[in-house]
């Protein structure tokens, strides 16, 4: 990008909207894998027409441009790995309308996604997608990588809330798909096709999503497991009998590194445990706790299960799930995070694998997550700046993949593809699949200026690293 092409992008937003400082620069340059590739210049648009407008010029010059919600993307979807552009959406941050008759909000991309749950539920409604990235994350990342959350075992994921979006293609031109009814079958579904699209085809402009009533009451329990086979193993059976709103899981190691932050002490024989929440009208959350709670002592591998007493307690238990991605680093400098899933019966299997390529690879890996929709976290520790330990890891991530295909799994439940996991997508696809997959970016956008280098496994040397 030369100094003509900053001054044009200048008279399209302001002065004072685009940056080409280099420590500046590096506050865009890295997401949540810790990886850094700086671009050449960073844009904050103030509006849809002006997105056009870059889109064009970048079309017509040409210049990558790589979409940025909030930067906590966990596959290096937001790297500029060509260089080039980023677009932040911070500034596009207004939550456009919630309409209660019809129960949907209208949203910019720059929303956060917890100022959008807090601003329904002033309406008496409610949001579902519940990221533990919530505080921080935007709807237009959400959108994008279609996360998904806790709530998702009974819910869904950001997909089943989108009605329709507005957005930019790379040409610059602009599209609106999908609906604001309840229903809507006319021609394709381009909304689908773009959630989860990872800022490869579209910039998301403007997000119409469902909104559900409230629930009025939960209830949180917490249950104790003898080892993490005998947790997951819970997991299906639960579910067959309940119908809880999460069922999240946590190993050892994510027990203890969060600890100190759980509302009253463990048992150190527990090997795992679940973290359970119901929701619903007043009348009918007790009841189904209580019957819960029964069923939970006719099961076996359970040392100890309890309802927390208070909103405070609870909310002090999701503050600890929430703290395990982070606190993680107190383990080693680096990782890497895996978020496979499995048909929930087979959880036992997926966790008795990880443990086991721990052990033979000698490295730490520790494992937590949605085990309820059968998507665990698998978080490979390591430090970069020791070969072994990178290969070890890489080995292990190989491993790991190979295995949960075998179980009948997919590679990413909710973080996408990215750049981490490009490499491996042909292990999951079918070539003639990965073909119309390749088509479709061609299609949307020819000359590969949006988000080049994602998704998609390098076509030249097929090098498989972090
Ligand atoms: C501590 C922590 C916990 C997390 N927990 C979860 C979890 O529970 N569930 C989950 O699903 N994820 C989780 N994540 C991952 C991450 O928060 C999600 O992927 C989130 O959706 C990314 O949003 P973002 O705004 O940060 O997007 P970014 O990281 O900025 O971007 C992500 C992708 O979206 C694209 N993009 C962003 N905005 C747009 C737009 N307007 N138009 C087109 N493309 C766009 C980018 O190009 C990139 O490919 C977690 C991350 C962290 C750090």
């Amino acid at each position: 990008m030369n100094q003509d092409t900053i001054h044009k992008l200048r008279k399209i937003v302001g002065q004072d909207q685009v940056t080409t400082v280099a420590e500046e620069l590096a506050c865009y340059s890295y997401d949540g894998t810790g990886q850094e590739y700086p671009p050449n210049a960073v844009v904050f648009p103030g509006s849809t027409e002006e997105i056009c407008r870059i889109m064009q010029l970048a079309s017509s010059t040409p210049f990558p441009v790589v979409p940025r919600g909030a930067g906590t993307g966990m596959t290096g979807g937001a790297l500029p790995v060509a260089g080039g552009l980023v677009m932040v959406m911070s500034r596009l941050n207004r939550i456009l309308e919630i309409d209660r008759d019809n129960q949907l909000a209208v949203v910019e991309p720059g929303v956060i996604t917890g100022d959008l749950r807090e601003e329904a539920d002033r309406h008496g409604l409610y949001y579902p997608p519940d990221p533990a990235s919530l505080k921080f994350c935007t709807m237009g990342g959400n959108v994008a990588e279609c996360a998904g959350g806790p709530s998702a075992v009974k819910y869904g994921v950001t997909r089943d809330y989108v009605l329709g979006l507005e957005a930019v293609l790379p040409d610059g031109s602009l599209i609106h798909t999908g609906v604001r009814t309840a229903k809507g079958v006319v021609g394709y579904d381009l909304t689908r096709l773009l959630v989860g699209s990872e800022g490869t085809l579209a910039i998301i402009t403007k997000i119409t999503v469902k909104l559900l009533p409230a629930p009025e009451a939960r209830s949180t329990l917490l249950v104790l497991c003898r080892g993490m086979v005998e947790a997951t193993s819970l997991v299906a059976t639960i579910l067959a009998h309940h119908t809880p709103c999460t069922l999240e899981y946590m190993d050892r190691t994510a027990l203890a590194i969060v600890r100190d932050k759980l509302p009253f002490p463990f048992p150190e024989e527990a090997g795992a445990l679940l973290l359970i929440e119901l929701d619903g009208q007043k009348e009918t959350v007790p009841l189904a706790t209580r019957q819960l709670t029964e069923f939970l002592q006719t099961q076996s591998g359970i040392i100890q299960s309890r309802t927390a007493a208070n909103e405070a307690e609870a909310d002090q238990l999701w503050a600890a799930r929430r703290a395990i991605s982070p606190s993680a680093f107190s383990l080693k400098p680096h990782k890497m995070s895996e978020d496979v899933v499995v048909p929930r019966s087979r959880l036992p299997q997926l966790v008795s694998c990880t443990e086991k390529l721990s052990q033979e690879l000698g490295i730490v890996i520790f494992t937590f997550g949605h085990a309820g929709d059968g998507n665990i976290h698998v978080n490979i520790m390591l430090d970069r700046a020791i070969p072994q330990e990178i290969q070890q890891a890489n080995a292990a991530k190989q491993l790991l993949f190979e295995e949960v295909l075998r179980l009948g799994g997919t590679l990413s439940g909710e973080h996408g593809v990215g750049l981490t996991k490009a490499a491996y997508l042909d292990i999951e696809l079918d070539p003639q699949t990965l073909a119309l997959m390749r088509q479709i970016k061609n299609l949307f956008d020819p000359h590969n200026i949006l988000n080049p280098g994602k998704i998609f496994p390098p076509q030249t040397v097929p090098e498989k690293n972090i």
